[in-house]
């Protein structure tokens, strides 16, 4: 399609253009993600099974593989105006930085206190909780952002907040944690001695500085444990990348109001909750077979659950409470080399994204973090906004296509998500700066011992 209006710096929506309703990519996937089992019986998990943990409203919408649009709430449709609709931003800078022809996009949702894109699924899950009439909810957090954005959506609507934060985070990470406690969250270093599995895991492992499969079984054991409290998770499950289609609702319409056609979508992967949100309307449009896109997820090179992972099922946490998920996966037991400073570590991939993966609809490629921290920096010379190191993977990738097209000459539309800033993870630029950074890309040998914990059964074979 022409582009002949010129593109301002930033698209911008308008307030009344927020979406009013989330698009569930399942409903429009042949090959639905299978469902969550009981690692006992391995059936799958039924409603009634999955609300001893989660609140209601959100079991139906994580078990919905049918209703394509799904109706935001007008409270969390107020809360979002508090911060959406985040802009599209014209990365003219870097193109120009990088002398390519092509178009560079970014959606950036950085523009928040809790400074990434979780606070848009924190705001859902914390008010179905409280419509619900729970007390409060638990959840781990590993870097803090999580944290963050669910202390803030608690502190919103008056509901207690319990957070586990991964022990090496907790002590590298004060800032955050004190951000968390002034929304009122009580935040416990795991693994603790408040919980059964923190006891045993800290007995087998005294010196452990925590992982987020650890902190996971940490929360979930109190939520279950507790009167009036569910446990929560920031990525992985249906219903979050669900929440985050927000995000790429939000680009189509603003490309759309400049007739842009994006060539590729790119965005980082942990858990895979900001990818599985803004491809999900792109991705219904290839599913439908209305037109095709490039869609990259990008992973470290030290957690590459994707590029190297299997796919089978596997908890969810290293204490091995949680349902199993059908995923690409490194093993719950699998934790990144501790030089490792740039997020999304960890073990598992979402389901939804998995199955695509799986089908040929998503491409992954892993980078490592010594050239992740590189595009940061470019980026923040030339763009202005100090990335998130878990964003900047993201940016790697647009760069390095954006410099493939300075090869061939075409001009090609890159659109990447901008997941958050990096104001708290000085500790990892702190390293680069001193050029103590290095890379840590696991041996098979490596990778085998997290393999090796993953539940054997007919049909579960690696
Ligand atoms: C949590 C986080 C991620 C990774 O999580 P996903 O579920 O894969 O999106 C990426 N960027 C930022 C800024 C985050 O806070």
């Amino acid at each position: 399609m022409s582009q002949n209006k010129e593109i301002p710096y930033k698209i911008y929506l308008e307030e009344n253009e927020i979406p009013k309703q989330w698009y569930n990519v399942r409903a429009d996937m042949k090959n639905k993600p299978a469902p969550l089992i009981n690692p006992g019986t391995h059936q799958p998990m039924s409603a009634q099974d999955l609300s001893a943990v989660f609140c209601s409203d959100l079991v139906a919408q994580e078990l919905d593989n049918d209703t394509a649009y799904i109706d935001i709430p007008q409270e969390i449709q107020d809360f979002y105006k508090m911060y959406r609709p985040s802009p599209l931003v014209r990365a003219y800078c870097l193109e120009k930085k990088l002398q390519t022809p092509a178009k560079i996009y970014y959606k950036f949702e950085g523009n928040n206190t809790s400074g990434s894109h979780k606070l848009n699924s924190a705001i859902a899950q914390a008010y179905y909780a409280k419509k619900q009439g729970l007390k409060g909810v638990t959840t781990e957090t590993g870097a803090g952002q999580w944290g963050t954005a669910l202390s803030m959506a608690c502190a919103y609507l008056g509901l207690d907040c319990k957070v586990y934060m991964v022990k090496c985070s907790y002590e590298q990470k004060p800032f955050r944690r004190e951000v968390m406690r002034t929304y009122g969250a009580q935040v416990t270093p795991s693994p603790s001695d408040t919980t059964q599995i923190g006891r045993k895991i800290l007995a087998e492992n005294p010196g452990t500085t925590g992982s987020l499969g650890c902190a996971i079984s940490e929360a979930v054991e109190v939520a279950v444990n507790t009167e009036g409290y569910r446990y929560v998770l920031g990525s992985v499950l249906n219903q979050v990348l669900l929440h985050q289609s927000v995000i790429g609702l939000e680009t189509k319409a603003a490309l759309e109001k400049y007739g842009i056609v994006p060539d590729m979508i790119i965005g980082c992967a942990g858990g895979g909750s900001n990818l599985g949100g803004l491809v999900s309307p792109f991705m219904g449009e290839k599913l439908r077979g209305e037109r095709d896109y490039r869609i990259i997820a990008v992973e470290p090179a030290s957690c590459p659950s994707l590029t190297r992972g299997k796919f089978v099922y596997d908890f969810c946490d290293t204490g091995m409470v949680t349902p199993l998920a059908k995923m690409y996966t490194l093993g719950s037991g699998f934790i990144p080399s501790p030089n490792h400073a740039g997020g999304l570590r960890y073990h598992g991939m979402s389901p939804i994204l998995s199955q695509l993966y799986h089908d040929g609809l998503i491409e992954a490629v892993s980078v490592e973090q010594t050239s992740v921290f590189e595009a940061a920096e470019m980026f923040a010379r030339v763009e202005g906004i100090l990335p998130a190191p878990e964003s900047s993977h993201a940016i790697r990738v647009a760069i390095d296509e954006a410099l493939k097209c300075k090869e061939t000459g075409e001009e090609k539309t890159i659109v990447f998500g901008l997941t958050g800033t990096g104001y708290f993870d000085l500790v990892a630029y702190e390293k680069y700066n001193n050029g103590e950074m290095d890379d840590h890309i696991p041996t098979d040998e490596e990778l085998a011992v997290g393999f090796a914990g993953i539940p054997k059964f007919e049909g579960n074979e690696i």
